[in-house]
């Protein structure tokens, strides 16, 4: 069973800042044991901005930023937003918005440099960035490597990691070269959606059993997520807010104490720096 000293972080969720929803969802989560939360941004144009320029995403980071306040109350730890620009947004403003991938890579690096003024204040603890997980053509793909880099490159002098999307993969270590080239430790760098193994980044593992049982036997950093997206259309199209702590739960009875230890204490330090065990 989860103890009160155990701290049960989801690496990676969203909340959706209206209605109050958001925060039925981090009830659900503390209520099974669930005690830390890193709520990342939805994507702008899920909350109807369609941003012109960087300055356009402050509206979609003050929102995150408010409602993680609120959960911040309902949770026994802690809950920290992290900040960026979805790279998905590339497509929309290219193939929609008549963008193109130059000046799509423009707006969005824009984006990354206002999301990590909010690191900088203290408002925000890790930016996040990455590239489509689909097939693009080359320029869009190069536009955003580029954005991914400048990611990097404002981690850096602000000391704080980043959560990368990205294709499904099990080998990023290019991707984590770029890291280091632009000054960032490659664990600072972590790739949300990862399956139970990975080379370079950090993986955040979505909490399906074989995937975590992988990273649990493989001893490797790791943290765990659902990607609980809280959008009511798309009931159960990715884990729900209790299923952190539901792992959590199975993972120690099956003798995956450490695992344990590691997704939640050991590598939350690492990666961001925070003290999940000093918060609770
Ligand atoms: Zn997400």
């Amino acid at each position: 069973m989860i103890d009160d000293e155990t701290p049960v972080l989801d690496n990676h969720l969203h909340l959706d800042p209206d209605n109050h929803r958001g925060i039925d969802a981090v009830r659900d989560f503390a209520h099974m044991g669930g005690t830390h939360l890193l709520v990342v941004n939805k994507p702008s144009w899920h909350l109807g901005v369609e941003v012109e320029t960087g300055a356009d995403f402050r509206e979609v980071f003050e929102r995150t930023i408010e409602i993680v306040a609120e959960a911040d109350e309902e949770l026994e730890g802690r809950a920290w937003p992290v900040l960026g620009v979805h790279p998905g947004l590339v497509s929309r403003l290219v193939d929609d918005r008549g963008f193109g991938p130059e000046n799509a890579r423009d707006l969005m690096r824009a984006g990354i440099d206002v999301a990590a003024e909010y690191v900088e204040a203290g408002d925000a603890l890790a930016l996040k960035s990455g590239r489509p997980h689909y097939d693009v053509e080359d320029a869009v793909w190069d536009a955003s490597n580029a954005v991914m880099r400048r990611a990097f490159e404002r981690a850096a002098d602000l000391d704080c990691a980043v959560q990368l999307h990205t294709e499904a993969s099990e080998d990023l270590t290019e991707v984590a070269e770029w890291a280091e080239a632009a000054g960032l430790q490659r664990h600072r760098v972590v790739k949300h959606y990862a399956g139970g193994r990975l080379e370079g980044p950090i993986p955040s593992v979505m909490c399906e059993k074989d995937a975590l049982e992988t990273a649990a036997e493989r001893g490797d950093p790791f943290l765990m997520e659902t990607d609980y997206i809280d959008d009511p259309d798309r009931p159960g199209a990715v884990l729900g807010p209790k299923t952190v702590p539901r792992r959590v739960r199975w993972l120690l009875e099956n003798g995956h104490a450490d695992a344990v230890r590691n997704a939640h204490v050991e590598t939350p330090d690492l990666v961001y720096g925070i003290d999940t065990e000093g918060t609770l």
